[in-house]
C-alpha cells in the first residue's frame, strides 16, 4: 500500500519511507557507540513498535536478542485510558541485562513510564528508551529518553507499525489521517 492506495483517508505524509530508514541507520550508529562491546536486550512493545524493532535490529552490529511485551494504553479510538495492563509478558530473565525498550511514538508517556518501572523493579543492568515518534505532551512526564527519532506536532498520526483500529500498520511511511476516517471535525 503506498499514498496514493490510502485515497482520501490520508490527510498527508508526515515522515517519508527514506527519512524514516535515514533516521533508523543514524539511531543505529548512536547505540552501536553507546553499547560498543557490550550485548543489548531489544524489548519491543507490541505491536506498534514491529516496524522499527525490525529495522533496528538489522541496522545494528553490536550482539542483539529481541523480547517482546504487550501493554494495552490505547483501545480503538485516538484517546489514552490512562490504564496500563500487560497482555503480554517478556519470555527473558533480564537481571543484569542491558535493555533497550523500541517504543513506536511517545504521546502522554503514561505507558512508558509505567513499563520503566516496571522492568527497572526487574534488575537489569541498565535499560534505556528508543522511540521512534514523540509528541509534545511527552515533555510532562519525567521520563529520560535516550533515543528520539522525530519530534512530531500533536496530530494522530498511522503507518510504519502504528495503527488506527488495526489498519493501516503495514504502510512504509508515517502519515496523518484524515479527520473524517476517525469521526473529527
Ligand atoms: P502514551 O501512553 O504515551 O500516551 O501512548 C503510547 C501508545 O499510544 C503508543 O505506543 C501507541 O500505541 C499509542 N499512540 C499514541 N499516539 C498515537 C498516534 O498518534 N497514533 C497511533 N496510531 N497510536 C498512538
Ligand atoms: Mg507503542
Ligand atoms: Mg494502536
Amino acid at each position: 500500500m503506498d499514498a496514493a492506495d490510502m485515497g482520501k483517508d490520508l490527510s498527508s505524509v508526515l515522515i517519508s519511507e527514506a527519512e524514516l530508514q535515514a533516521k533508523i541507520k543514524e539511531l543505529a550508529g548512536q547505540i552501536d557507540t553507546d553499547y560498543a562491546g557490550q550485548e543489548l536486550l531489544l524489548v519491543g512493545v507490541l505491536k506498534g513498535a514491529v516496524m522499527v524493532m525490525a529495522d533496528l535490529a538489522r541496522a545494528l552490529h553490536v550482539p542483539v536478542q529481541m523480547d517482546w511485551m504487550a501493554v494495552s494504553s490505547y483501545g480503538a479510538g485516538t484517546r489514552s485510558s490512562g490504564v496500563v495492563r500487560v497482555l503480554k509478558d517478556l519470555d527473558t530473565d533480564i537481571a543484569g541485562r542491558h535493555v533497550l525498550v523500541v517504543e513506536d511514538i511517545i504521546d502522554s508517556g503514561l505507558t512508558l513510564s509505567w513499563l520503566m518501572n516496571n522492568l527497572k523493579s526487574r534488575d537489569p543492568a541498565s535499560v534505556e528508551i528508543c522511540a521512534l515518534l514523540r509528541k509534545p505532551e511527552a515533555v510532562k512526564v519525567p521520563l529520560d529518553v535516550r533515543y528520539v527519532g522525530f519530534d512530531i506536532p500533536n496530530e494522530f498520526v498511522i503507518g510504519y507499525g502504528l495503527d488506527y483500529a488495526e489498519q493501516y500498520r503495514n504502510l512504509p511511511f508515517i502519515g496523518t489521517l484524515a479527520p473524517h476516517v476517525y469521526g473529527g471535525e
